[in-house]
């Protein structure tokens, strides 16, 4: 039965907000989104300067499929909007001692690759039977997980149906209470490529040592779908979304900060900015990071008070965008120069909260598949390091000097950069405050909210709030976390709840 038409407030324009308005406005609902930033996208912005081109926050783009999902809902072609190059080898990895592996995306491929690379014996066999542990937490994420709003082990499944043995056989394969680095060790026995397999959990800015194992699904949904990269750049998927979101007559509202979400009787009914004074809705989306959007916007009307210690922000990090006079044709579009020890710095970022002494640097080099990016023979490069997020007495702009020339160091020693330096000849960067200031996140966080916790580091805020009718949750610390797939997968869930809520109730048949 068709929903009533809802007007309804989208608070925030990140990927997961712009996939909530588009979905909401397929489904036939009046919608407005509100961003406090000058462009929709939030931290898929882009830096146009000096002739090169960077995005500014995300890269790598996994399950194309959630995207196309979007254009789904609206009956749009999403090759109309966007252009997709698949990237494979999907990652380089260059190690302290010199030696270079790369992650192709054919399990085959990279059984010969391994075989060529590690002295271990057995750890091409092993890799493969990791890719099949993947494949079934992928398969389990799937069923229980995706696509629906969950906060809790509660939510996955209907409870009486968890005696049957199918689902008992799921929940063992779970590996409930083993961390990621201890299940891809027992694979991974050189180290080096439990390196490797570990930086799965960078994509939700946790640490291996302290995620649950359903996180090695990762790799396997990088394996069936692959990466992508769109052409224009990352960028150019929330231009896709803007365009789709005006195609469905949603209305934007930049430059404007939502200050209150206002709620009665357990509803919220409004919401205020300075831009545009109290305005009501029938319903609310928050992209805006769920912690503060409870503890900072929510105005009274909770039902049941928000536990806030349960979640502890991911991590947060450090971006140099260089213009190169260069372009070097050894290293991938996507790469990862290691650290000496995993867990030296997992250690350093996640328990002393501290910049890793000698970290993990991911680059980004587009020019391989877009020339575009920089001027002829140029590179517009990205170096990506994680760092904690923000902790008191932190400054940033006293920290950045020495840790640039700390990631400087470590590209020209692994990455052989050696001349790196002396071809720089445009800079900027992003620092945790930067990230903090432009995005309205928690502690400067990049992904949300970290998923440590071996039996329920994985949960997140629900989508649909529990305690507040007409409030929903998107993005990437709400459920199912962060990374673009999954942000956008949360605004189509809080689409869905939202649409759902707004159907007619069906009378009971007597
Ligand atoms: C440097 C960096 C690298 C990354 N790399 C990758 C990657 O390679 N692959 C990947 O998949 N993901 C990556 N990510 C993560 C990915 O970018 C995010 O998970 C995703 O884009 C976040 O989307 P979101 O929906 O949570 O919204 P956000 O992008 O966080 O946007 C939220 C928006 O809401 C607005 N807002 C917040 N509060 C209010 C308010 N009260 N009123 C009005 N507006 C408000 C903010 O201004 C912002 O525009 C990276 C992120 C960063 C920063």
């Amino acid at each position: 039965m068709k929903s009533e038409t809802k007007n309804v407030a989208v608070i925030g324009s990140g990927l997961g907000g712009l996939t909530a308005a588009c979905t909401a406005a397929a489904r036939g609902h009046k919608v407005v989104v509100y961003d406090k930033n000058s462009w929709a996208g939030g931290k898929a912005a882009v830096l146009n300067q000096d002739g090169y081109r960077f995005d500014m926050g995300p890269t790598i783009l996994t399950l194309p499929k959630v995207l196309k999902r979007v254009f789904d809902e609206a009956n749009k072609e999403m090759s109309d909007y966007l252009e997709m190059v698949p990237l494979d080898p999907q990652w380089r990895c260059f190690y302290e001692d010199g030696e270079v592996l790369d992650l192709v995306s054919d399990v085959a491929a990279m059984k010969k690759e391994l075989d060529r690379f590690s002295n271990e014996a057995g750890e091409a066999e092993r890799y493969e039977e990791f890719i099949k542990i993947s494949e079934q937490l992928h398969e389990i994420s799937k069923k229980f997980y995706f696509w629906k709003s969950v906060g809790g082990v509660g939510d996955t499944m209907n409870l009486k149906k968890m005696v049957e043995v199918k689902v008992l056989k799921d929940l063992f394969a779970l590996r409930m209470g083993k961390s990621m680095a201890g299940t891809v060790r027992k694979y991974a026995h050189d180290e080096r490529v439990a390196q490797m397999l570990d930086h799965f959990t960078q994509y939700v800015g946790s640490s291996p040592m302290g995620s649950p194992a359903v996180l090695c699904g990762i790799a396997h949904m990088q394996v069936e779908e692959g990466i992508w990269y769109p052409m224009g750049g990352t960028r150019a998927v929330p231009e896709a979304l803007v365009k789709l979101a005006g195609d469905l007559g949603v209305e934007f509202k930049l430059n404007a900060e939502v200050t209150k979400i206002k709620a009665k009787n357990g509803r919220a009914y409004a919401v205020v900015s300075e831009e545009h004074g109290e305005e009501a809705y029938d319903s609310i989306i928050s992209n805006s990071d769920s912690v503060r959007t409870f503890n900072e916007l929510v105005d009274g009307g909770l039902k049941k008070p928000f536990v806030a210690d349960r979640y502890e922000p991911a991590c947060s990090g450090v971006v140099l965008y260089l213009g190169l006079n260069k372009r070097y044709e050894h290293i991938q579009h996507h790469n990862f120069v290691f650290s000496r020890n995993a867990e030296e710095e997992f250690d350093a970022i996640y328990k002393q909260g501290i910049p890793a002494p000698d970290p993990t640097c991911y680059l980004c080099a587009p020019a391989m598949t877009e020339p575009a990016v920089a001027p002829d023979g140029g590179e517009a490069l990205y170096v990506l390091v994680h760092t904690p997020y923000l902790h008191e007495g932190q400054d940033w702009n006293e920290m950045l000097p020495g840790y640039r020339q700390v990631i400087l160091d470590k590209l020209k020693r692994c990455a052989g950069m050696e001349d790196i330096e002396e071809r720089i000849v445009t800079e900027a960067h992003l620092t945790p405050q930067d990230i903090h200031d432009r995005y309205r996140v928690l502690n400067g966080a990049i992904y949300g909210l970290a998923s440590h916790g071996l039996f329920g580091g994985a949960f997140k805020p629900a989508n649909q709030c529990p305690w507040l009718d007409g409030l929903y949750l998107c993005g990437g610390a709400a459920h199912p976390g962060p990374g673009m797939p999954m942000v956008m997968m949360s605004g189509w869930i809080a689409a869905d709840c939202l649409d759902k809520d707004a159907a007619p109730a069906v009378a009971a048949v007597v």
